[in-house]
Formats: C-alpha cells, sequence, structure tokens
C-alpha cells in the first residue's frame, strides 16, 4: 500500500477545523499528522483545547494530539487552513514560502490574481495558475490555493451549469445563513433565538465578486472573469448547519424550466470523472417536491458536497427563480478543501 499524504491543519480546534478532522477520519489519501491553533491552545491535547461540536464522536487518534502555534515546521506535507482571516494572510504566506502547498478557506487571498479559486467541478484548470504564482513569488514547493466563501461554492455550482448552456446575465441572491457560518462561539444566542439578522460583514462583497472570479476563463496565464453582475442580501438565520439562498437569474439565451433543471441535474466535472473520493455523484441535486429544499432535511444529501436546488420556476421580473441549499462546513468549507486536495494529489502538485 502506498504512503498516505501527511496533513496538517492551521485551527485545527475551529468550527471547519472540526470538520477536517471528522471528513479526514479513515480517508483514502490523507493522514493527520499535526495540529495548529493559537497560543491558548498551544502545547494541550486536542481533547482539552477543543470545543466538539459535531454530531459524531470527537475520532480517538486525535483526543490526544498536541496543539502547537501556526508556525513552520510542521511534521506534514500539506496544510489545511482554517484560520481567522485576521491573520490567515501571513501565516499562509509563511507555510506556503517555507515549502508546503496551502489549501486555504480563508478569505484573504482568494482573490489575489495568481491565487485559484478552485471549485474543482467548475474551473479545475486553474490550478495552472500554481506555476505563475510560484515563479512570481519565487516559492520553490509551496504554493496558496484556496477554495470560495461558503455561500459562493453552493451558489456557483448550480450557476456554473446555467453559464455554460445559456449565459448569465445577471444574479440576485438573498440568503438565510446558518450559524456554524460564524465559528465557535460565533453569535451571541440572545442575538439570534427569534430572531433574522440581516447584516453578515464582508459577506455580499463575497458573494458579489467570487463567482466571476470562478467561472472565469483561465487565458494567457491568467483569469478572465466572467461578465455577469451579482447583487446579494445576506441575512443570519437561527439554523445550525446548511445556508439557504432565493437566487433570481436573467440569462442570455431563452430557455425553459425544463431545460435548466436538465443541465444542472448532468452537470460533471472532473473530481466526478476522476473518480476522487469526496466528489459528490451529482453536484448540483435538483428536488422536485415543492417545500424542499430544507437545511435540517437536505443539507446531508452527497454526504454534504452538493448544492440542492428546488423551485425553479419563471421569474416574472428577470428570467426564472429558484432556492438553494448548500452545507456551509463541508462543500462551503472542509470538504471543499479535502476535495481540491485531491484534485491536487490527482494532478500531480501534492
Ligand atoms: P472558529 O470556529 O472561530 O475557529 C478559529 C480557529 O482559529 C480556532 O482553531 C482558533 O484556535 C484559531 N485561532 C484563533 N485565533 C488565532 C490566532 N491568533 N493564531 C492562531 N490561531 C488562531 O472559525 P471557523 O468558523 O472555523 O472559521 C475559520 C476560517 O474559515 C475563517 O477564516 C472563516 O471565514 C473561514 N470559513 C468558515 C466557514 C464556516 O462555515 N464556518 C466557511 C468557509 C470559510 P483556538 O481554539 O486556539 O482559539
Amino acid at each position: 500500500m502506498s504512503k498516505k499524504i501527511r496533513v496538517g491543519i492551521l485551527g485545527a480546534t475551529g468550527m471547519v477545523g472540526q470538520r477536517f478532522i471528522q471528513l479526514l477520519d479513515n480517508h483514502p489519501e490523507f493522514e493527520v499528522t499535526a495540529l495548529a491553533a493559537s497560543e491558548r491552545s498551544e502545547a494541550r491535547s486536542f481533547a482539552e483545547a477543543c470545543s466538539w461540536k459535531l454530531p459524531t464522536p470527537m475520532p480517538n487518534w486525535v483526543r490526544g494530539m498536541s496543539l502547537q502555534t501556526c508556525q513552520t515546521p510542521m511534521d506534514c506535507d500539506i496544510v489545511f487552513s482554517s484560520l481567522p482571516s485576521s491573520m490567515a494572510g501571513a501565516v499562509e504566506e509563511s507555510f506556503a514560502q517555507a515549502g508546503y502547498p496551502v489549501i486555504s478557506n480563508s478569505s484573504n487571498h482568494r482573490m489575489s490574481v495568481d491565487v485559484p479559486l478552485l471549485v474543482p467541478e467548475i474551473n479545475a484548470e486553474h490550478i495552472e495558475l500554481i506555476k505563475i504564482q510560484q515563479k512570481r513569488r519565487e516559492w520553490k514547493k509551496g504554493y496558496i490555493v484556496t477554495n470560495p466563501n461558503c455561500t459562493t461554492v453552493a451558489l456557483a455550482l448550480a450557476l456554473a451549469p446555467i453559464n455554460q448552456a445559456f449565459g448569465i446575465e445577471a444574479v440576485m441572491v438573498s440568503t438565510m445563513q446558518a450559524l456554524s457560518g460564524a465559528g465557535y462561539p460565533g453569535v451571541a444566542s440572545l442575538d439570534i433565538i427569534d430572531n433574522v439578522v440581516p447584516f453578515i460583514d464582508g459577506e455580499e462583497k463575497k458573494v458579489e465578486s467570487e463567482p466571476q472570479k470562478i467561472l472565469g476563463q483561465f487565458e494567457n496565464g491568467m483569469i478572465k472573469a466572467a461578465d455577469f453582475r451579482v447583487s446579494a442580501q445576506c441575512h443570519r438565520v437561527n439554523v445550525s448547519d446548511g445556508h439557504t439562498e432565493a437566487v433570481t437569474i436573467k440569462l442570455k439565451k431563452k430557455t425553459s424550466v425544463a431545460e435548466l433543471i436538465e443541465v444542472m441535474e448532468n452537470f460533471q466535472g472532473e473530481p466526478q470523472r476522476l473518480k476522487l473520493a469526496s466528489a459528490p455523484s451529482h453536484p448540483v441535486v435538483v428536488l422536485k417536491e415543492n417545500n424542499r429544499p430544507q437545511p435540517r432535511l437536505d443539507r446531508d444529501l452527497e454526504k454534504g458536497m452538493a448544492t440542492i436546488v428546488g423551485r425553479v420556476r419563471e421569474d416574472i421580473i428577470l428570467d426564472f427563480r429558484f432556492t438553494l441549499l448548500g452545507h456551509n462546513t463541508i462543500r462551503g468549507a472542509a470538504g471543499a478543501a479535502i476535495l481540491n486536495a485531491e484534485l491536487l494529489a490527482a494532478k500531480g502538485y501534492i
């Protein structure tokens, strides 16, 4: 049996860090060998330092592992980063410079011209940017690859097949975002019980700018952004996991509800062709019941790795509208990063 790729996790005790540990338990290619968090957690065991919030038990192998601070060296071949954006930028650069491939969840480098904002079903060819990044930054072995914001990735998976078939002109989206998206302890209970908060700092800007880079074309060593506009209104709601989004779109070509559903259901990409371990069999699942998707009932379909779409219908102002759901800490964070790493390994970048 070939040896597994050794993985370190930066921000291992957080909401996303815990998902990494849960999803990497018994992973066929990766083995967690190092964990890092803040100075508060330094030298403590994972079981002591982490307030575990997932419904499955903390795996035994991780309980006694010791936490270090987020500095090189780390005893691993690659690092997954789920650090707060206040420090992720500089830390990730220091790891890449020291020779580690950094697969990041944080927003700091997503929009950098030489950093892939990777959704392997949509833009696997954007990994070509890694060579340009390494040359530009004089990094020999290390590099940074990012996954999108948790709201964006669910939206981008639904938009990609539609854009490919009919061309998107404009997108309006209103989101209802889960509490786990704010990390732990996150939003105070008295702010969110019996309530909706119509503001998530920085979120609308990310949802309005990341999709165009994700759906952009890799040409002449750079990404030419897709030319549609997105208008987003983001809300925090009293749901534990799963972001719901009400989407309205204007298209360049005429089509029908049936054709829209068909292109979304038939959407396949590189992870499905390569049969990557975390790839959903269907990256977009369309539900036909008129009261779905719902976060509690549908977020775990395809193990949380797909966008779940429902209520596809014509719109009376733009062209079409639908509701979608994405699991924010799985496809929106840790699962996305793991799928990115699986693609990078399959393509010889790890
Ligand atoms: P979180 O629950 O607050 O966890 C933060 C992690 O970072 C913890 O491990 C914490 O360690 C560590 N940390 C905090 N301050 C640090 C410091 N000064 N130095 C080193 N480590 C430090 O946050 P999260 O929800 O997991 O989010 C992590 C990142 O992923 C953020 O950039 C977020 O925007 C992004 N993200 C989150 C989601 C989501 O759905 N939650 C989705 C996509 C992207 P201690 O335990 O030692 O404090």
